[in-house]
């Protein structure tokens, strides 16, 4: 029996013995009561470490995110986000289901990365005041971008095209779920990251190991409307201290750490990139996502990422393929170097043949 290697997402992570200690240490209360102090704890370090007024803990990232757009827009209103992104393509239709709001998709060949968007390719899309037009209300960008491969926004770009939003009284939600990986990876505050925009989420549960969380920050009032609207989702939680404790420990533990997701990607995507069916770009590999691109060779012969994913299982490496013509995998708190050395030596072999 080959031993199986989960490359398939970074939420497969399972909390370590010293984060179960450490939840099983947490102080609790009831935190719809706002008495959990690790909760209340969590969303004042988070607000601190985003530089926003307030935060508050949710269950995942799709309910931060759709908090952000309950408590940003109106029914009618028209959210503007990239067609490749997560809330988008990912999340369940909630922005029109829930929030009861239009989209408007964005797509830009003039972004340096795929999944960003310029200035000029924001403006041109904000549509003016008419009676004939939803009123566009909040704009999403997606900090590291998934689908874009996991890339990170330059920060320059990032602050211009919010800016463009805000000066079209806009507001501007981040969906920075692996915002962690985009500061390590530019050695640049979470802070930094956050102030162009209003508000922003981020997911405990991905590359820092939780089981189970996400923030959303922002200002004191927003905050305040998203508190409301999660006890109407249902997402009023209790004694969830047990659940802060690990994103505690985690911003402590494991921030770090996702430095070492990132090189091991690289390593992955330097490794393979000489494989036959692919044509993958190691320098296009700027975190922990590793999306391998099917060569027209290979899609012509009949071998697309579906044939390429269930070639990859069965070599023992769990993944994802995306779409017909990419195969993802991704680096993870739960893999070592011999892992990814080992991945490497199999996918060498299966692209041999
Ligand atoms: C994972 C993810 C989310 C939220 O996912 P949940 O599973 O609901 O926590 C949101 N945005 C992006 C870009 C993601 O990768």
């Amino acid at each position: 029996m080959i031993r199986t290697i989960d490359f398939r997402s970074d939420t497969v992570t399972r909390p370590t013995a010293a984060m179960r200690d450490a939840m099983c240490r947490a102080e609790v209360g009831d935190d719809v009561m706002r008495e959990d102090p690790a909760v209340n704890a969590l969303e004042e370090r988070s607000a601190q470490l985003f530089g926003k007024e307030a935060a508050l803990f949710t269950p995942s990232g799709t309910m931060a995110n759709l908090l952000a757009i309950l408590s940003q827009t109106s029914p009618g209103d028209e959210i503007l986000l990239h067609r490749e992104s997560h809330i988008y393509y990912y999340e369940a239709g909630g922005y029109a289901a829930i929030a009861g709001c239009g989209v408007r998709l964005l797509h830009d060949a003039a972004a340096p990365k795929p999944g960003l968007i310029t200035p000029s390719g924001l403006e041109a899309e904000i549509r003016p005041k008419d009676d004939h037009f939803p009123t566009p209300k909040l704009v999403t960008l997606e900090n590291t971008h998934n689908r874009g491969g996991g890339v990170v926004w330059p920060l320059d770009l990032l602050g211009a095209t919010a800016q463009v939003a805000k000066r079209r009284g806009l507001h501007v939600h981040l969906d920075g779920s692996r915002i962690w990986n985009a500061s390590i990876a530019l050695d640049v505050p979470l802070a930094e990251l956050a102030r162009p925009v209003d508000t922003i989420s981020g997911c405990f549960s991905k590359g820092l190991g939780c089981p189970v969380g996400s923030i959303l920050a922002g200002p004191r009032d927003v905050i305040d409307r998203a508190r409301h609207r999660r006890k109407m989702l249902g997402g009023g939680m209790r004694q969830a201290g047990v659940l802060a404790a690990a994103a505690l420990y985690a911003l402590d533990h494991h921030l770090a750490l996702l430095a070492d997701d990132h090189r091991r990607a690289r390593t992955l995507a330097n490794g393979i990139a000489g494989c036959a069916p692919f044509e993958l770009d190691p320098a296009s590999v700027e975190t922990n996502l590793v999306y391998i691109p099917i060569n027209a060779e290979s899609m012509h012969a009949g071998r697309d990422a579906v044939y390429w994913e269930a070639r990859f299982v069965e070599a023992g490496l769990l993944c994802y393929a995306e779409g017909n013509d990419r195969v993802r995998l991704v680096t993870h708190l739960d893999l070592n170097d011999e892992n990814i050395a080992e991945a490497i030596d199999r996918i060498r072999r299966i692209t041999a043949d």
